[in-house]
């Protein structure tokens, strides 16, 4: 992390202090000589010097660019665009005379372009993962100030073209050129956005007076004056100081914003579309340049298709909202309900929450002996009579599969919790009729109590979870937390010793599974599973132990295995010249690690690969609880170019809030919306609703578990981006990857690519 903060300080190395010095010293001396001689700036040593500081100026970008590897083609740019005006001047003043339009000339348009390719290179490189919608703002708000621009003073700017077709060109470029600025400081200024750091103000600062001092040059050149007054020479060199600054001074990371409400987001392209018809309207009765009206015409279309895209926006969160607060089978709140009102419910200073987690006791047999639709029944005719136990104040929620969670706040003892866990397990006491068969169900409960068992939902979910498989291995129906029931069965305490001695012989190993990019039928990387080679009980799958790692404290050198395997796994399918992307999954508790970070960081500089090619992935559980820690995180990530994933996506928390505020990359979205897609149409919708959002955020859309081909099909058919699972290919070791991604690589081309 450290290297990428480096190169981010105002500070750097020894001759970009040398020439910030020279760049200040040179405007000094500019504005003393402006002060005294403000009718023109002379000729001779002051202009020597003037033209030395220009070319200081560009030497700084270009610097930059030798520093920077993601915005390089900017700075560069910025650079030779300075540096070429520089030498322009130097010709214009000592070069041999020459007519209109001579090099010189030539020389100050080719500014343009080239500051033009620089600020939308620089732009780009910071937008990439900004969506439609800001993009679509920038254009509105940069072609509403050309408008303007060209109403008010295109006229004054145009205009004597005396002379030769070159003449009239090249007199005509200067304006159209300008014209263009104004488009990207206007969409700069809000595709940057607000807190985007001294970088941008000051490359934003530098390019507008730049703009001004261009403008007032044509106006006194092309109406005859025939000196242009100094001043407008120093507001040029100031402004190239600015953009040169800009080279070495912070930016802040980008974000999303979408944050604001419908109502602000709705200003930009009401107030560019309002400026746009008032100059429509005027056009009729003013004598307004043709230019001016159509830049108002294109406007008022970009603005129009804002509006609609903010509409769209709005209604797909909305609906996906909706979606994702109820659980579909039995009508009752999700997991991301239950999180909701717990977090809530946490807040509130002194009070004590206890979290009942209440899981059916042999529901897999029901479920297998009876069939899925039976069980199904089961659940929904659960839900109202548990809710029936209710008093006034409790949440309840099915958070998966036979699995309701129950939140009791503000206790007035440990007692009254267990009494609620009794009064809910009387929900069981009578049969439930499903399909002709009475069936009598038991339930086992896990209890954890806030604050003294933990003060996120996150933590008290897991301490409950403990004391549910506790209350489930002693069929005492219910049974509170107790930091003991954490560890001390003994054939617990057996695999634990047993895991830490595998940790330390290497038994643990990865397997990959294949992603296939749906649009093009590419292999674009592998997620890496990790697996347990056990000396007696064969492979071992995560299920088996990763509880227990997360138990026992072992789960920061598990990761370390994971990750040092698949980074090595990956630069070597690198130099075979298979370039995959690889993602590893990061637990809850690892989120927050900083030492597992940090080593993270080491790995990933020991690898060499290039940026970019790891992706972590993470479940919404562990963005709950201490977001500012967690958006740090994320940020520190993304610094070292990793890449974020949020890991079963659309069945867990699903807070949308998050999306717009943490610097997310990738959604995977959970097999249990991705298997039923090809046959029902809901679930075909709902993945259909979050394509449209992960889009509009800027984020990829992964899905998993894609067992056959009617639902790969489907996905591609909807704007998945990626899909990885059974039908594609299983998870496999790292030496059949290489073959596997050839052999697909070979039969993909003889197949139609989806999408
Ligand atoms: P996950 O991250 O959701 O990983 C996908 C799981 O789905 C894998 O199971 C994979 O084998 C399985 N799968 C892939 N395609 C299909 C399909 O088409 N149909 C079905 N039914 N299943 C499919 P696996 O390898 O058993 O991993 C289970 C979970 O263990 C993972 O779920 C992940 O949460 C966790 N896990 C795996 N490796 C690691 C690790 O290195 N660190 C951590 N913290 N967790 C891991
Ligand atoms: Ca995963
Ligand atoms: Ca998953």
């Amino acid at each position: 992390m450290t290297a990428a903060v480096d190169t981010l300080r105002p500070t750097g190395p020894r001759s970009v202090r040398v020439l910030r010095l020279l760049i200040l010293a040179g405007l000094g001396y500019a504005t003393w000589v402006t002060l005294r001689s403000p009718a023109g700036f002379p000729g001779g040593w002051p202009r020597l010097a003037y033209d030395a500081t220009f070319a200081s100026c560009a030497a700084l970008c270009l610097l930059r660019a030798r520093r920077v590897a993601d915005a390089r083609g900017g700075w560069v740019s910025l650079g030779t665009a300075i540096a070429v005006v520089a030498a322009a001047d130097v010709y214009q003043q000592h070069g041999p005379r020459t007519g209109y339009p001579g090099p010189a000339d030539y020389g100050f348009l080719s500014f343009y372009p080239l500051a033009y390719i620089g600020l939308v290179l620089l732009i780009r490189g910071r937008a990439r993962r900004l969506p439609v919608g800001t993009w679509l703002d920038g254009l509105t708000v940069g072609l509403g100030l050309a408008t303007l621009t060209a109403a008010v003073a295109y006229g004054a700017l145009t205009g004597g073209s005396a002379g030769s077709v070159a003449a009239f060109v090249v007199g005509a470029a200067h304006p159209v050129g300008d014209l263009l600025l104004v488009i990207g400081v206007g969409g700069l200024a809000v595709v940057v956005g607000t807190r985007a750091g001294p970088m941008w103000y000051a490359l934003l600062a530098g390019v507008a007076a730049d703009v001004v001092a261009d403008s007032a040059y044509l106006a006194h050149t092309l109406h005859g004056t025939p000196r242009v007054p100094a001043w407008v020479d120093l507001l040029w060199l100031a402004s190239t100081g600015a953009v040169a600054a800009a080279a070495w001074l912070r930016q802040d990371p980008p974000r999303a914003r979408h944050s604001s409400s419908t109502g602000t987001l709705l200003l930009v392209p009401i107030s560019a579309a309002v400026t746009a018809v008032v100059v429509l309207v005027l056009g009729n009765t003013h004598q307004l340049p043709q230019l001016a009206t159509a830049l108002a015409t294109l406007t008022v279309l970009a603005s129009v298709a804002r509006t609609a895209l903010t509409f769209r926006e709005v209604r797909v969160a909305a609906e996906t909202r909706a979606q994702a607060v109820t659980d579909e089978l039995t009508g009752l709140g999700n997991r991301r309900l239950f999180a909701d009102r717990a977090t809530a419910a946490l807040r509130e200073p002194g009070a004590r929450t206890a979290l009942l987690l209440v899981d059916l006791d042999r529901f897999k047999e029901v479920n297998d002996a009876l069939g899925h639709p039976v069980g199904d029944d089961l659940l929904r005719q659960l839900g109202p009579r548990l809710a029936g136990r209710l008093r006034p104040g409790e949440t309840l929620a099915r958070l998966g599969g036979d699995e309701f969670g129950v939140l009791v706040p503000g206790l007035a003892d440990t007692d009254q919790a267990v009494a609620a866990a009794e009064r809910l397990a009387g929900a069981l006491d009578d049969p439930i009729r499903v399909d002709g068969v009475d069936v009598l169900l038991t339930a086992s409960i896990g209890i954890a109590i806030a604050p003294q068992h933990g003060s996120d939902s996150a933590t008290l979910l897991r301490k409950a979870d403990v004391a549910m498989y506790e209350a489930k291995r002693l069929g005492t129906g219910h049974r509170l937390y107790r930091p003991t029931s954490d560890r001390h069965t003994r054939e617990r305490l057996q695999t634990a010793s047993d895991l830490r001695r595998a940790l330390d012989r290497g038994e643990l190993l990865c397997y990959y599974q294949p992603q296939v990019e749906l649009a093009t039928l590419r292999v674009t990387g592998v997620e890496a599973l990790v697996r347990w080679a056990h000396p007696t009980r064969g492979l071992l799958v995560p299920d088996r132990f990763l509880s227990l790692a997360e138990q026992t404290g072992l789960m920061r050198p598990l990761t370390e295995v994971v990750v040092r395997s698949a980074l090595a796994d990956c630069a070597a399918w690198h130099h075979s010249g298979i370039p995959l992307e690889v993602s590893v999954n990061l637990s809850a508790e690892s989120v927050l690690d900083q030492r597992l970070l940090a080593r993270i960081s080491e790995l990933l500089g020991e690898s060499r690969l290039p940026p970019g090619r790891l992706t972590v992935e993470i479940t919404e559980g562990s963005l709950l609880g201490e977001s500012e820690r967690v958006r740090r995180t994320l940020v520190a990530l993304r610094d070292l170019g990793v890449s974020v994933s949020i890991d079963d996506y659309g069945v867990g928390y699903s807070s949308l809030s998050y999306l717009q505020k943490l610097p997310i990359d990738e959604l995977k979205l959970d097999r249990a919306l991705v298997t039923p897609i090809a046959r029902d149409s809901r679930a075909a919708a709902i993945v259909a609703s979050t394509v449209d959002l992960a889009h509009a955020l800027g984020v990829r859309l992964v899905a998993e578990g894609v067992e056959d081909a009617a639902s790969l099909d489907a996905l591609a058919g909807l704007g998945c981006d990626r899909a990885q699972g059974y039908h594609l290919a299983r998870p496999m070791p790292a030496e059949k990857v290489a073959g596997w991604t050839r052999d697909w690589a070979r039969s993909a081309a003889s197949l139609p690519a989806h999408g």
